[in-house]
Order: C-alpha cells, then sequence, then structure tokens
C-alpha cells in the first residue's frame, strides 16, 4: 500500500489543448512552494499524486492549501490489486482507528472491463464494512465519512477527508501582470484575485519618504510576503515617488493633484511593465469608492497607457473586501495605520469628475517625464519570499 496526497484540478478540464502547461505548471508550483522538500509527484490527466516522506504529510498539506488550480485535497491510498474482497479488507483496516458513526461509500469505475459496476462496488463494500463494525450505520445522505473508492486500469484508491482547494488557475500559466500595491486592504486582494487566475504578480509601490514612513514602507513589504505564498516569491518594485510628487503639489492646479498623481503613477507601472514582461496592471480602483474611482477620474487616468488595466475589485462593496482580505491573512497588515502617499497630499476638495484636456493643461507646467526617468531609474527591488514555517489554515 502506497499513503499519498491526492490532487483533483480545478477548472482545468476545460484547458484541452493547454493541459499539458497547467499540469507542468501546476506541478512546479507545487514544488516550488515546498521550500525544496523532496517529494514524488505523478500526474494523469485526471489527478495528480504528491508523495511526501510519512513525517511530512501534515507539512506538504498545509502548504498545497495555498496553491492555486486545485479544487480539493485529500490523503489517499493507493492498492496494486482490485478484487473486491482483497479491497473490503483494505478499507476495513483503513478505518479500524477512526471514529465515526455514519458512512457511505462512493466508487469511480475509470477500468471499464471490471466485472463489477460502481454501484456493486460501492454496495458490497457497503456490506463488508457494516458486518465488521456493527456499531456504523450507512447514510447516503448525509454521512459522516465520505470513503471514496477509485477502481483504475492498474490499481484501486481509497481516500476520506477531501478538503477544498483554492481553486482557479496555476500561478503563471496565464503570464504575468505588475499590480499597484500600496498599503490599504483593497490592493493585496486585486492582487490575490488576479493569481487565482493563474497571472504571475509582481507589484510596484510608490514610496514618498519623508512624507511616508518606513513604517508604510514595511508594511508594503510584509503584505507583498504574504501574496508570495501563493506564487513562491514575489518581485516588489519600490519607487521613490517624492521629486514627481513634490512637483506636482507644486505646480499643478490643487483639485487635480490626486488624479495628474495618479496619471504619472500609471505611466510609470506601464513602463515597467513592457521591461519586465508584465502584460496587464492590476490595482485595488473599485468604483465610486473614492473621488478617484468615479468612471470620470478612472477614464482620465487609464487615457494615459495603452496597456490593459485589470481592477479586480471594481465591482466588490467595501465588506466583501474586508471579508475577503480577512481570508488571505492581508487584513491585519492592511488595517496598520501609517499613511501612504495619497493620503498626506489629498487637497480639501479633489476633483471628481476631472477633464482631460485640463490634465493635459496642467502636465505642460512641469517637466514630468525626466522625473518619471529618474524615478524608474532609482527604483528598489526587493524579491520577497514566504517566511518558512507560516501557515494559514483558513480551510
Ligand atoms: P488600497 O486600499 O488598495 O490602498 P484605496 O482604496 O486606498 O486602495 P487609492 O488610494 O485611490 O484607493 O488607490 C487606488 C489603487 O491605486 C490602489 O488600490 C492601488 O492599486 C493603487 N495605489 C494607490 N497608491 C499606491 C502606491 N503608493 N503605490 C502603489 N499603488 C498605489
Ligand atoms: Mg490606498
Amino acid at each position: 500500500m502506497q499513503k499519498l496526497i491526492l490532487i483533483k484540478y480545478a477548472e482545468l478540464n476545460t484547458k484541452k489543448d493547454n493541459i499539458g502547461l497547467f499540469l507542468k505548471t501546476l506541478k512546479n508550483n507545487i514544488i516550488n512552494s515546498l521550500n525544496n522538500l523532496e517529494v514524488t509527484i505523478n500526474y494523469d490527466k485526471g489527478r495528480m499524486y504528491v508523495i511526501p516522506k510519512d513525517e511530512d504529510f501534515s507539512f506538504v498539506l498545509d502548504k498545497i492549501k495555498n496553491v492555486f488550480g486545485i479544487s480539493s485535497i485529500a490523503i489517499g491510498y493507493e492498492y496494486d490489486n482490485k478484487e473486491i474482497d482483497v479491497l473490503g479488507e483494505n478499507i476495513v483496516n483503513l478505518i479500524k482507528d477512526r471514529e465515526f458513526k455514519t458512512f457511505k461509500v462512493e466508487t469511480k469505475r475509470s477500468d471499464k472491463s471490471y466485472p463489477l459496476t460502481s454501484l456493486e462496488v460501492s454496495q458490497k463494500l457497503g456490506s463488508i464494512i457494516l458486518k465488521n463494525y456493527s456499531n456504523l450505520k450507512v447514510d447516503v445522505k448525509n454521512p459522516e465519512v465520505v470513503i471514496n473508492v477509485e477502481i483504475r486500469k492498474n490499481n484501486s484508491y481509497f481516500y476520506f477527508d477531501e478538503v477544498k482547494g483554492l481553486g482557479g488557475y496555476p500561478v503563471g500559466t496565464l503570464g504575468k501582470g505588475l499590480l499597484l500595491l500600496s498599503g490599504g486592504l483593497d490592493s493585496p486582494v486585486s492582487g490575490y484575485l488576479a493569481m487565482k487566475r493563474g497571472v504571475k504578480i509582481e507589484a510596484i509601490y510608490f514610496d514618498s519618504p519623508p512624507h511616508t514612513s518606513i513604517e508604510a514602507k514595511n508594511k508594503v513589504i510584509e503584505l507583498a510576503n504574504i501574496l508570495s505564498k501563493y506564487e513562491g516569491n514575489l518581485k516588489l518594485h519600490i519607487i521613490p515617488f517624492t521629486k514627481l510628487q513634490e512637483e506636482i503639489y507644486k505646480n499643478v492646479r490643487q483639485d487635480y493633484v490626486i488624479t495628474i498623481m495618479r496619471r504619472m503613477m500609471y505611466r510609470i507601472s506601464e513602463r515597467v511593465s513592457i521591461k519586465n514582461k508584465c502584460k496587464i496592471l492590476v490595482n485595488g480602483e473599485s468604483i465610486g469608492q473614492v473621488a478617484s474611482q468615479t468612471l470620470e477620474s478612472m477614464n482620465v487616468i487609464n487615457n494615459v497607457v495603452k496597456i490593459p488595466v485589470i481592477r479586480p475589485v471594481a465591482c466588490f462593496d467595501k465588506l466583501e473586501i474586508i471579508a475577503l482580505a480577512k481570508k488571505i491573512k492581508t487584513y491585519d497588515t492592511s488595517i496598520l495605520p501609517y499613511q501612504d502617499c495619497c493620503t498626506i497630499f489629498v487637497p480639501e476638495h479633489p476633483v471628481i469628475y476631472p477633464d482631460l484636456e485640463i490634465c493635459e493643461e496642467e502636465e505642460t507646467k512641469f517637466d514630468y517625464e525626466s522625473l518619471i526617468k529618474e524615478a524608474i531609474k532609482n527604483s528598489e527591488i526587493i524579491n520577497t519570499k514566504e517566511k518558512k514555517n507560516e501557515f494559514t489554515s483558513y480551510l
């Protein structure tokens, strides 16, 4: 008998032509998530099987729960025989130390030449279990334990206690995006959602010392760290934004300061994207949340770039964003009270419906091009890596 971790894929079956890439990426992402721990991974189109050493099972299970592209995870037992009486004996042995009262057996049979139908296998195994454990009862509607049986061509499997995986696509299968990561609640959640769709993320943060503190910067690094749990290693670009921001503040009419500042962020982000082969920008804008997130604002801000801008939380309300931030463990860091560059320079009455021509007119008042180049040239890159042995257990 071989004990193993049995993984079912999420959504992958819809990707018929690309399935090879999806499975290879998923396998690599699992290996990366395990900090070089030695495991064997086999897969076919239906399942992936991870075989760690006995003592590593709980570590591996904890890590795999954070890998996108998985619909469910269970500990499985593989046997190389398939005769019904032997299967019965195997199950009787496997459940002998477990405490439960009700169960059902569910059988899948990919070996169509097997002499019994799936239903007949379930019934036979059910009666063998009942014969051995007179205290147990079958409950097909709401059993405490579902005993899953799979009869395959060359072997058979049992598994119980299936838990849900994160779903989505394996990170990287859809290419790379650049996440505008501030210290707030919205952008880390957006990054998570983009990763869930298979997009590998790099992050960019606009830092304005001394107007923003080192704590604000560290908070963003910590958020990148938490997000890196879902993709192994996350590259964070820190852009020195002070000069540009001060020039905007000095030269631009006050109600347009925020709009122009965001246009600069977009311009820089697009250039950093191109340099780093990111195909989209991802941000935490949510329709109507603040003045710079009206449709008119989004329009004039978006106008300075060609690269697509994805806003995963555009249609979420704040409560939905908070719930997800708690689930992915970014909430506690996001609510730390350090001001970011936007909050510090907020004018009393920021324009809510900005006009494109006015933006363009205001931007002629200072040489932003050279300031953009300088900011990109002086950017700092941090490779975050998840801190070892820090697990989430929200599943
Ligand atoms: P968040 O909660 O993500 O900070 P927010 O509600 O505070 O968002 P804004 O400050 O208007 O909204 O920012 C909107 C989006 O712009 C953010 O979600 C983020 O993607 C990006 N952004 C804002 N400030 C920065 C920054 N200093 N560095 C990088 N990205 C930023
Ligand atoms: Mg913010």
